[in-house]
């Protein structure tokens, strides 16, 4: 903050002789705007030119001569220690009494920090404000500064805490004060402006953080809720896809079981002892990946298993039938648990195209015959549905059947038109200051930082500023 202030000075010290340039611009131009005003208008506005036309005013009979004017060095000198100055020109405007009253009431606002110059009657309040600025620019601190004339009718402000307008409601809220009182009223005013500033900053401070504070927490909970609803639905998902899946390892057990084979008779065909064993440490495997599975995708490797399983379990059961081993072919498409197909036939699912689909003797026979085929039917939402319907979640068992003849591509053929393989067409990635200006009239920015005021909305002029 401190350096922040620096820099700020530091930028109006190097703003200074544009200032003054500009200050002599308008000076230049001002005397035409100044013999137009209205002498006795009881605005401040006509006070400038009023005092300014008869600068001998009564109000100050303890006047020093008229142009021991101080210099903007004495001046700034004077409110390093003390938040008050009177010049020379404004002679003993002030007790010393009523000026340790001032300087102990302007100590206390810290706020505003205000520092006073008292100034000869014949001083406008244009110079005045051009005076403030040189003179805050050389003491380096104060955020607000004002200038009185000794009789307490003219005054000027500058301020980095208060604006234009603020600086000029003050300024004509003060005026018709004596000397003493309006100083320690612009004070008090300029003090309690700049702390309800402060506090409706702070206001909207709060109220813009207990907003942003709400919408994160809102964002938040939208959040969480989403991720809790969707652990929850992958959650059943996976229950109901390993349902499904532990029906398949079930049935290859017991198929295999149903064998009835006694590995331990000697006279067994080696082959079928080969094929056997086969099928027995697939369904091993399949039990195993099973108990291993923790999201969908793992069940590919199941169903790897279970495909292998059982083709040689058929193949087992072949031998000792004394009948030729199956060819290996793709499972059934309508139950891999069917086993190896053993022709294609062209189906379509309800409602979709046509296509050719490999299949078991049995449901290429229904199919051929227009009823329907024995469709694998698995857990889904707490009923039934076939497979290739039963969401993405079953990609992955599928893929694993078809997994050694052309795995998902072929399956995308295949099931083109069904909930599997809409997605898989997808991709299974889803789950898979102007100062020439400024001081012409009513005041505004002067530059470096500094607002001016002095209650005279009205324009006007102001000679030369020598004196200062
Ligand atoms: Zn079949």
């Amino acid at each position: 903050m401190s350096s922040d202030n620096r820099t700020a000075r530091t930028a109006r010290r190097a703003a200074l002789p544009a200032l003054v340039a500009g200050a002599v611009m308008v000076g230049l131009a001002s005397p035409a705007a100044a013999s137009a005003m209205a002498p006795d208008t009881p605005r401040p506005a006509a006070s400038v030119q009023h005092v300014a036309a008869a600068p001998a005013a009564p109000a100050a009979p303890q006047a020093a001569p008229a142009r021991a004017d101080d210099t903007v060095g004495q001046i700034a000198h004077g409110l390093v220690d003390s938040r008050l100055y009177v010049t020379s020109e404004a002679g003993n405007a002030l007790s010393a009494a009523d000026r340790r009253q001032i300087e102990s009431r302007l100590d206390g606002f810290g706020d505003a920090d205000v520092r006073a110059v008292v100034v000869g009657n014949d001083v406008t309040q244009q110079r005045m404000g051009q005076m403030l600025v040189s003179v805050a620019n050389r003491v380096g601190e104060g955020e607000t500064y004002v200038g009185v004339t000794a009789d307490g009718r003219l005054m000027a402000g500058i301020s980095q805490k208060l604006d234009e307008r603020e600086i000029n409601q003050i300024i004509t809220r003060t005026n018709g004060q004596p000397l003493k009182d309006r100083i320690i009223d612009f004070g008090d005013r300029a003090e309690r402006r700049v702390d309800a500033n402060a506090a409706s900053a702070a206001t909207v401070g709060y109220v813009m953080l207990g907003l942003v504070i709400a919408l994160v927490a809102a964002a938040m909970s939208v959040f969480l809720v989403a991720r809790k609803r969707r652990r929850e639905r992958q959650a059943e998902e996976m229950a109901e896809l390993k349902e499904g899946v532990e029906e398949d390892v079930t049935l290859l057990g017991e198929d295999i079981a149903r064998l009835d084979l006694d590995v331990m008779d000697r006279k067994l065909d080696p082959a079928i002892r080969a094929d056997y064993e086969r099928a027995m440490n697939s369904y091993d495997e399949a039990k195993r990946a099973t108990d291993r599975a923790a999201r969908p995708e793992d069940m590919q490797n199941v169903t790897r298993a279970l495909e292998d399983g059982r083709f040689f379990m058929l193949a087992t059961r072949a031998r000792l039938a004394g009948d030729e081993v199956p060819e290996r072919r793709a499972p059934c498409f309508f139950n891999p648990n069917h086993g190896p197909s053993v022709k294609d036939v062209v189906w379509a699912p309800p409602g979709g195209t046509a296509r050719s689909v490999p299949a078991c003797e049995a449901d290429a026979r229904a199919v051929l015959h227009g009823t329907d085929p024995d469709v694998r039917m698995v857990p889904y939402h707490g009923g039934r549905r076939p497979y290739y319907n039963a969401g993405p979640a079953y990609a992955p068992y599928a893929g694993g059947y078809y997994y050694g003849y052309g795995g998902f591509d072929l399956l995308g053929g295949l099931m083109v038109g069904t909930m599997l393989g809409s997605m898989m067409a997808g991709g299974l990635g889803g789950y898979g200051g102007d100062m020439s200006g400024g001081f012409g009239g009513e005041g505004g920015d002067v530059g470096g930082g500094w607002d001016f005021g002095s209650g005279d909305f009205g324009g006007g002029g102001f000679g030369d500023f020598g004196g200062f």
